[in-house]
């Protein structure tokens, strides 16, 4: 069933941080949704009470705001199909556990813990996959009745039928069949009344009306238990899409000891959202050319479920790094701008006055030469203070007996000048080299040390006409007072 505005969704379980995995699907779910001029809903899975964590839900939503994956329907949003939190679904899925309780698709379980471990170490002995043994499903109604009534726990189960083959075909694995013989008598609603993942999944997927389910493929191998409930409710089935699993670069999974998982980590590290999404959307898909840089209305131009690869898709930091380079050199000047200033304010210089003009001069020389927002401030500290110490080694390079002698007539040129641009700082350089009989070099390493305090950076003119002649000429006096051999 291919409707025409296909609706998909992004069902997270509020765990406190956004996985780099759940960034990939929730992307892929809003690019399919945007080619297909579809509906994208983000719904809460929050019924495991276990596994609360306040504030989990805001910061989910943040991120996603952050990051620019505008949701059509959701919490605090809304739409016509909520709510879409399922904790305030509790009703709906214990109305639609007893009509499967009624049609004999599932049943209740009062059997105790130590019934079931018994059970289990049994089958375990004898070689056999630990399952439920249907113990329950034999209860009269009278049982059934008098259990509930004095107040014995009970759990709900789906009902599996023996000897049936259960078969689906995925957009992105192809079919695929699973054994019910193999699949355990899942619990539906469990003993403090809230519904298990594939119970609340499947109601709600049904009443949201979502046509294509989008997922990691750890969910795999839940979706026989999906097809087996559609099948007992009697309704359409979604499309299922199950996207490759995300590796480590020794192809083992990816997880969190090996590195950060956490796209907040990400954003924290000062990766841009442009990169991160370029980067992500490259694992398990490329348009069949060989694009690597995408922005988002690109990617959505491109997207299809059916260019979405099997095999597990490696995670390579080297290749996110790259694209944050990438990101950052095309980002427009006042974007840029916004995201110094934001480094700014949370650096040591916060108390500082740059003007709009003075960092958008840093920023064009030094564009093509960071990877990060914060390099602008790391790699070229000296824009925004005085040197503080030299490179020693550039000192022992460069800086020779006769240095100061050179300086002190270069700082005598200099003076002279009269608003210096870049060609009058090098003709006056040139110039005195000359008078001096020296060589260019003589001059020019001594006084980027001096006005930088390190041996490499952009172009040295450049970085005099930023600093002004003032600076330039404060500097190099300072340092022939400072530096020392
Ligand atoms: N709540 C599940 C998760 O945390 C949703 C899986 C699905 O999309 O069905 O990923």
């Amino acid at each position: 069933m291919i409707s025409e505005h296909p609706r998909v969704r992004f069902a997270p379980s509020p765990t406190g941080y956004l996985h780099v995995g759940g960034l990939r699907t929730a992307l892929y779910n809003y690019l399919f949704a945007k080619n297909q001029n579809g509906k994208f809903i983000l719904r809460i899975e929050d019924t495991d009470r276990n596994r609360f964590v306040e504030g989990a839900v805001e910061n989910l939503i943040n991120v996603l705001k952050w990051i620019g994956l505008d949701y059509d329907e959701g919490p605090a949003k809304g739409g016509n199909y909520g709510p879409y939190m399922q904790s305030e679904r509790l009703d709906i899925y214990k109305k639609y556990a007893e009509e499967l309780i009624e049609k004999k698709h599932a049943y209740y379980c009062f059997c105790s813990p130590e019934r079931l471990s018994e059970v289990k170490e049994e089958q375990k002995q004898k070689g056999l996959q630990p399952k439920y043994d249907k113990h329950c499903l034999s209860l009269s109604r009278e049982e059934i009745e008098n259990n509930i009534k004095s107040g014995m726990p009970y759990v709900v189960r789906l009902n599996v039928p023996p000897d049936l083959k259960v078969a689906f075909d995925d957009i992105v694995r192809g079919h695929v069949e699973f054994d019910s013989n193999g699949i355990d008598d899942q619990v539906l609603i469990k003993s403090d009344g809230y519904p298990t993942y594939h119970m609340a999944n499947v109601v709600d997927d049904h009443f949201m009306k979502i046509t294509h389910v989008v997922r990691g493929e750890e969910w795999l191998s839940s979706t026989p238990k999906h097809v087996l409930l559609y099948d007992a409710f009697g309704w359409e089935k979604p499309q299922f899409a199950h996207l490759p699993l995300l590796l480590n670069p020794d192809r083992s999974k990816l997880s969190k000891r090996q590195g950060d998982v956490a796209v907040e980590d990400y954003r924290a590290k000062g990766y841009l959202k442009e990169a991160l999404l370029n980067f992500v959307a490259l694992l398990g898909w490329n348009a069949g050319d060989d694009v690597e840089f995408y922005y988002l209305d690109e990617m959505i131009k491109k997207f299809s479920l059916e260019r979405v690869n099997k095999s597990g898709a490696v995670f390579d930091l080297a290749k996110l790094h790259w694209l944050n380079a990438e990101h950052l050199r095309k980002l427009p000047d006042r974007d840029l701008l916004r995201l110094l200033r934001e480094e700014l304010a949370a650096s040591k210089f916060k108390n500082n006055d740059y003007s709009d003009e003075y960092l958008l001069k840093v920023i064009t020389a030094m564009k093509e030469r960071v990877s990060f927002v914060r390099e602008y401030i790391e790699k070229s500290p000296y824009f925004f203070e005085r040197p503080e110490t030299y490179e020693e080694n550039a000192v022992k390079k460069s800086w020779k007996e006769n240095t100061p002698e050179l300086l002190k007539k270069l700082i005598e040129a200099f003076s002279k000048l009269d608003s210096p641009n870049k060609e009058d700082y090098e003709n006056v350089l040139h110039k005195t080299a000359e008078e001096l009989q020296v060589g260019n070099a003589k001059l020019i390493h001594p006084v980027r040390l001096a006005t930088s305090g390190l041996s490499a950076g952009p172009g040295l003119f450049d970085i005099l006409v930023i600093l002004g002649k003032e600076e330039t000429i404060f500097r190099l006096q300072d340092a022939l007072e400072r530096v020392k051999i």
